[in-house]
Parts: structure tokens; sequence; C-alpha cells
């Protein structure tokens, strides 16, 4: 990776380019429900969601003498805490609880009609990449191509996440690729709150098996779907959110930025204060 930022925003802005200011109307493989104008800087700076809370002056005051003593913090959790608290979302009667390999789990998935769009799917797509990654990349559901390879992000927004990734210094082998669902959703709709239900389990085992260090959402449904919030694109990028432990960044699906380019700029932030943070995570 270059070690100038500079240098690196330049091989971003070019690599974009040739994409960005493009638009395709067809070009989202998924819902891609990043609709809400980019704000402006000063509306919505990086820095906003990570600034201390003061409390209100009287919520700041000491306790009063009948005020219930404080509850005792709960001890940090350690590493294999986190994975083992991912792993036991699993529900307990599902057969991915007991296993032990992705190749395992792949093999269930393509085997397994947990939805509709099971039945209906070219192929299951699965995840790709580094089993062992310490950065996982989340995407919301496969599109055509995907659905005709079997494997997330090949298609043209697949393509510019390569691209993005490769800007930040991360061949697309080095990381682990996955999304929420597995089956390509009729003509690219948002997946629905079931089928994300009956899905989720399986990346829940991913991450569990894979044990990254960091995670990037792409788009919205990525986010929320992960974090298990209703929240905008715009109010979740631009800050890590906790997911048990594990830092997670929100930002634009590339399939959104094939459609808005002014969607770059800040998709560029937040990569860039992933990458510092990955530096720091894997140092
Ligand atoms: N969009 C996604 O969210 N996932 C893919 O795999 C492809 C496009």
């Amino acid at each position: 990776m270059p070690s100038d930022l500079t240098d690196l925003r330049a091989a971003f802005e070019h690599q974009i380019s040739m994409f960005g200011d493009l638009v395709y109307p067809d070009a989202a493989p998924a819902s891609a429900t990043e609709t809400q104008p980019e704000p402006t800087k000063e509306e919505n700076p990086l820095t906003t969601d990570q600034a201390p809370i003061e409390p209100p002056p009287n919520e700041a005051a000491a306790p009063s003498e009948t005020a219930a003593p404080p509850e005792a913090a709960a001890p940090p959790e350690t590493a294999g805490d986190v994975y083992e608290n991912i792993a036991a979302l699993i529900p307990t009667d599902s057969p991915m609880v007991s296993m032990k390999s992705l190749d395992e789990v792949s093999a269930y998935v393509a085997a397994t009609e947990l939805i509709e769009l099971d039945k209906t799917r070219l192929n299951p797509v699965f995840g790709v990449g580094n089993p062992k990654a310490d950065l996982m990349v989340i995407g919301e559901a496969p599109g055509a191509d995907e659905d005709k390879q079997g494997e997330p992000f090949v298609g043209r927004a697949g393509k510019l996440l390569t691209q993005i990734l490769e800007a930040i210094g991360f061949p697309r082998t080095e990381v682990y690729i996955a999304n929420i669902l597995k089956s390509r959703p009729p003509n690219n709709r948002e997946p629905l709150k079931e089928e994300i239900a009956a899905h989720i389990p399986i990346l829940h085992k991913q991450i569990a098996l894979i044990q990254p260090k960091l995670i990037l959402c792409v788009g919205r449904t990525s986010g929320t779907s992960l974090l298990g919030i209703q929240s905008s694109l715009k109010d979740m990028r631009g800050t890590f959110h906790d997911y048990h432990g594990i830092p997670v960044m929100v930002t634009y699906h590339p399939a959104a930025l094939l459609r808005n380019p002014n969607w770059k700029r800040p998709t560029w932030e937040d990569v860039q204060v992933l990458r510092s943070r990955y530096d720091e995570l894997t140092a």
C-alpha cells in the first residue's frame, strides 16, 4: 500500500473515475437503498459520533443517598468470547452449530432451502476470500452476475468494490467477502425481513469461523441487518459501530456509487478511516 495518502487518493480517484461518473440504472444487483443526499461536511463531520457526550448538569450531580448503587461494570469481552458470543446467535437447533469449517457450512447452504429464494437461485453465493481474513466485507444480496457465477461482487458494482479495496491496499484475495443473503432476490429487490432472519445465522457462522478483526458493511441493508438497528446510511457511516467487540464501518454500496458519484468522497473518507483502524488492530 502506498504510504502517502495523497497517492492513495489519486489512485482511488483514478480507479473509480472509470465507473463513478457514469450512471447505470441497472447497476444495483441489490436494492442499494442509499437514497438520501449526502450532507455537507459541516452538517456531518466524520468525528460527530465520536465526540464524548457530556451528561446534563442534573445527571452529573453526585448521587443522592437514596440512589441505587451503580451496577458493577461487565468485564470486557476477551477475543475468544467475541466469536463465541457471535456463534451463540445461531439457533441451537441449526446443524451449523457443530460445524467446524467454512467448506462444511458452504456445503450445507448449497444443499438446504431455508427460504423461497433458495429454490429459485441458479447458485448459492456463499462467500469468497481468505478464510482467516482480518477484514470481512459484507454486502446485501447477490445480483444476476453473482447468481450465475456463485461468487459475491463479480458484476460492475463488484469490480468497483475490488478497486476500492485495492486503493486502500487490500487485494481482493486478502479479505473475505460475503452477503447478508446467499440467494438472489428477484429483480434485485430489497431483502425481506423474514429472508434476512432466515439467512443471517449463516453469516454469524462465517464470522465466528473467520474471526475478523474488522468488518466493512456496504449499503444500508448490510449495516442495519448485521447491527440489528433501524437507521439510514447517512447516520450509520463515518464512524465505527460495535458488533460484539468487532468494529464495524458502514459505508455506501458500490452500486450506489455507480448511480451517484457525489457519494464517492464520503466513501473514500470512510475507507481511509477503516484502513487506519485495520493497521492499528493488526500492528
Ligand atoms: N451487491 C451485493 O450486495 N452483493 C453482491 O454480491 C453483489 C452486488
